[in-house]
């Protein structure tokens, strides 16, 4: 099994420290929340992690889902797991309190997804599909849906999918097939079939809440022509209980890499029930609204699954001996040094760390700016949040997962071929963490969403909300004392990223497969300033700290090292990106077809 203690320390400075949570008290509907509650809350979800969520980790890899009779059985222990999960309130933590949620802000939620992820990655799906199915029906719904279906679904006994996936199509959403037709009670048919649907079917919900992109008989062809539907797996009785069951079945399970407890399902349609959910036509800026959920989840995925990795690796380098330090003896006692002494393994362990802890960072900035855009008073400040954590996004998504997977790597290389073979649960987290940069749209298609369409948005609007900050501090600590080198370093790479977007700007402008030749090298180059943005600000509290005598000295010291080796050895990388993203598209676009 693999080794996970929520990293509660980190999580509280993110919180606390870092993005600061009096703050928060500022936000509509937060008025009462004390940091003492967030820590406490927080120390219950690491509890429920730890010992309900990760000893079924293994199990649900080795037996996976099974498909019987139409009905499909989640892994031993995940349907116990999933009660404890909804019986200890977790599954309405960020929900609205009229629905029965119990409205605490996103800033926290965030780090509970992490914990969740971190201990079963598969498990996440269920509980975190539904809810943003949820917010979805919340946000675009009519009041009878929301009334028949929030409570149940905030309360965990109803689940909820995302059905948008076809055979032909899965970025090319406009090609969709699946048709819905108009009853004369306001209803509709739906009929289709849909692939790679998660927790379309299984045994922990007694039902489960389609959201299904389908077409109506006089759509416009395209994009312009999907709308939304929910299609309950049981029509909902008059008194809100299941009722008959409605024509959506699974026919077949996903035979897949990694996440083999969550129920990966084909589902047909057929003259299923459903009711439109917001406007006819719309369904995909409807949808919009539970994929941009999804896609910061699907980036707590990389680093749930980043941290467990880490904590294991540095577990088995404690333990694992082999050769001797370069720089001297370090266990004579023993017949070998244990291989955290080396240099290369050191490597590997901090830069582990150093984007685990980053990425922890800069998901609590935009998590802290959802809370903003969801409460304040202030409609300057909603505006800004919302061109904030919509430009980032697509980056949290791509550079979580991407780093998540690298980590997971790394952590499986620490272990050597112990990591390989099944034993320690490392080639696991391989597996589990690799389907992250695919789903809720490819890495590559975030990368081409933050260059193509929030780059340009408003003349750079929504850039100017990391430019600016950015820039502010880096003006502020020019001169600091002690991090003098590190705000040079940023300083350094933030101008990279400045001339990396005038390049975008001005060859993409020209010409648009130049901004796609570039835009996965932007998306890199941009998380990468802007998790060392994150480094610079916590070695500057670090530093605050430590010069006081009553500080947690080694939290602070080992901050402000892992700051010092992200700006040393990581950030610097922004170099290569530019120099790539520089050299255009020839390289990659002058090859004859024929020739690949
Ligand atoms: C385990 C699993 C769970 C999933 N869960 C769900 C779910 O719950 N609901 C759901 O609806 N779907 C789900 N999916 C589907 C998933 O979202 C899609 O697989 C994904 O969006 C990619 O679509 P595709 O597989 O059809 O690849 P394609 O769209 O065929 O893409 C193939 C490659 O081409 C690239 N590409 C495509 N178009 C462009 C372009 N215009 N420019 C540049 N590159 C391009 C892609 O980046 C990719 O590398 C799941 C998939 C898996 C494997």
């Amino acid at each position: 099994m693999q080794t996970y203690k929520a990293p509660l320390r980190d999580m509280r400075f993110v919180l606390h420290e870092l993005h600061g949570s009096a703050p928060l008290t500022q936000l509509r509907g937060l008025e009462d929340i004390s940091p003492e509650l967030m820590d406490s809350i927080l120390e219950e979800a690491g509890k429920l992690a730890e010992e309900v969520l990760l000893p079924t980790n293994t199990i649900g890899d080795e037996y996976g889902c099974v498909l019987e009779n139409g009905v499909v059985r989640t892994p031993k222990g995940f349907k116990d797991a999933y009660d404890a999960f909804r019986n200890g309130g977790w599954t309405a933590l960020a929900a609205d309190p009229k629905y029965g949620g119990q409205g605490l802000p996103e800033s926290l939620n965030k780090l509970v997804e992490e914990m969740i992820c971190s201990a079963n990655l598969s498990f996440s799906l269920y509980p975190g599909l539904t809810h943003g199915a949820y917010q979805a029906i919340a946000a675009h719904g009519s009041d009878e849906l929301k009334d028949t279906y929030l409570p149940k679904m905030v309360d965990g006994t109803w689940s909820g999918t995302m059905c948008l996936t076809e055979a032909h199509c899965g970025t090319d959403l406009g090609m969709l097939r699946t048709r819905a037709v108009p009853q004369p009670d306001g209803s509709y048919k739906v009929s289709g079939s849909k692939i790679f649907i998660s927790a379309g079917e299984h045994d922990l919900t007694e039902n489960i809440i389609h959201l299904v992109l389908a077409r109506l008989p006089d759509a416009p062809k395209g994009t312009r022509g999907i709308s939304l539907f929910l299609v309950p797996k049981f029509i909902p009785t008059a008194d809100g209980r299941p009722g008959a069951r409605n024509g959506v079945i699974c026919t077949a399970l996903e035979h897949k890499m990694g996440i083999k407890g969550s129920a990966t399902c084909q589902l047909t349609f057929e003259d299923a029930t459903g009711w439109l959910v917001g406007d006819a036509n719309k369904g995909l800026a409807t949808m919009f609204t539970m994929m941009n959920s999804e896609r910061l989840s699907v980036g707590i995925q990389g680093l749930g699954a980043a941290e467990t990795s880490y904590q294991s690796a540095v577990a088995y380098a404690r333990e694992r001996i082999q050769g001797r330090s370069l720089g001297g003896v370090k266990a004579a006692d023993k017949a070998a040094d244990p291989i955290i002494v080396h240099p290369d393994v050191r490597r590997m362990l901090m830069r582990m760390r150093a984007c685990t802890e980053g990425c922890r960072a800069l998901g609590g900035w935009v998590a802290r700016q959802l809370d903003v855009l969801e409460r304040s008073n202030d409609p300057d400040a909603r505006r800004q949040a919302e061109d904030f954590t919509a430009l980032m996004t697509p980056v949290v998504k791509a550079l979580f997962t991407d780093l998540g997977f690298e980590a997971t790597n790394l952590g499986m290389q620490v272990y050597g071929g112990h990591g390989y073979i099944r034993d320690h649960g490392m080639e696991q987290l391989v597996r589990d963490a690799r389907i992250s940069m695919i789903y809720e749209g490819t890495n590559g298609i975030q990368a081409l969403d933050l260059v193509g369409r929030k780059l340009p948005q408003g003349a750079g609007r929504m850039l100017r909300t990391f430019f600016h900050p950015v820039s502010d501090f880096i003006e502020r600590h020019r001169n600091h004392l002690l991090l003098g080198e590190m705000v040079k370093g940023l300083e350094k790479a933030f101008g990279a990223l400045q001339l990396a977007t005038g390049h975008i700007a001005a060859a993409g402008m020209a010409d648009p497969e130049e901004a796609g030749a570039a835009a996965t090298e932007y998306l890199r180059l941009f998380g990468l300033v802007a998790l060392g943005f994150m480094w610079v600000r916590s070695a500057v509290i670090a530093v605050e700290k430590l010069a006081k005598p009553d500080a947690d000295g080694g939290f602070y010291k080992a901050k402000l090292t892992t700051a010092r080796f992200y700006m040393e050895r990581v950030l610097p990388e922004v170099a290569g990106l530019l120099t790539a993203i520089r050299a255009g598209k020839r390289a990659m676009m002058e090859m004859e077809e024929a020739a690949f």
